[in-house]
């Protein structure tokens, strides 16, 4: 078992990958209950930028973030704008997007640091959260990756920036790929399958696949497959195996639930010692 969700409290729930070692970072994703938010947001919704009401989901975000001991005004959020923009962050940008969207890094889609006590989080639904801890150099990388930021290689460039940033080998990182949706439920037209075989030409038949007369795409393949190329050790990437589309009563799914619905949050902070 490479994915646990465990109950933390008052029907608050937490996906975590088991290969994180616990003593030197805190991680979590959340799931969507034991929230404040209404319909079509319901219930722990994590994103300030859907629609849904600002009071509710800083709500959310302290409930989530408490019982993950960490504190909802210092996690440091980016405006997600599907592109493969990897930026790193410091003390100095603590609470950056915690209590409102204006203060978020604007078009950022990985964050990466190396300071102790900055919780980074980025929100999600359907699109792939990758999770990244160097533990010999101490640092840690999130990223977004849609199937857009998917084809550009935005895990191999937050590999990269951990790389030129802390002097990362690839070969010790450990990897986490979390629920998302599945290739069963992800189904593309002919011009986005054209871009995944044209980015991924050594191993497309690996990631796309025909079902019911319909291209599909599994995005866990993609990524997993770019970070291996890029010197990541297979053994060391775990993938949830959770699709949101399916467990939308878990999850938020922007798929299954129709366009308009809440984020689900990741979140990655290294422990103060
Ligand atoms: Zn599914």
């Amino acid at each position: 078992m490479s994915f646990v969700l465990e109950h933390l409290q008052n029907n608050l729930w937490s996906g975590k990958f088991t290969h994180f070692p616990t003593d030197i970072m805190v991680h979590g994703i959340s799931a969507r209950l034991g929230g404040v938010s209404s319909k079509p947001y319901d219930a722990l919704n994590m994103g300030l930028h859907v629609g849904d009401d600002k009071e509710a989901v800083l709500e959310n975000r302290r409930r989530y973030l408490n019982a993950l001991e960490i504190k909802a005004e210092d996690v440091c959020s980016p405006q997600q704008v599907h592109g493969t923009k990897v930026l790193r962050v410091t003390v100095g940008d603590r609470g950056k997007g915690a209590l409102d969207y204006e203060s978020a890094i604007a078009e950022t889609d990985a964050l990466i640091t190396n300071a102790l006590g900055v919780p980074l989080m980025l929100c999600f639904a359907d699109c792939v959260p990758l999770l990244f801890l160097d533990p010999e150099k101490g640092a840690i990388g999130l990223a977004h990756a849609g199937w857009k930021g998917t084809v550009a290689r935005i895990g191999v460039k937050t590999v990269e920036a951990m790389a030129k940033n802390f002097g990362t080998d690839p070969g010790k990182l450990l990897v986490g790929i979390g629920p998302s949706i599945g290739v069963e439920c992800f189904d593309i037209g002919e011009e986005v399958a054209r871009k995944f075989r044209e980015a991924f030409p050594a191993y497309h038949d690996k990631i796309l696949s025909r079902q019911e007369g319909k291209d599909h795409a599994d995005l866990w393949a993609a990524n997993r497959l770019q970070l291996i190329e890029a010197g990541v050790a297979a053994e060391n990437v775990q993938c949830a195996d959770t699709c949101t589309s399916c467990q939308h009563k878990w999850y938020f799914s922007y798929r299954a639930d129709g366009g308009e619905t809440g984020r689900l949050a990741a979140v990655m902070m290294l422990k103060k010692y």
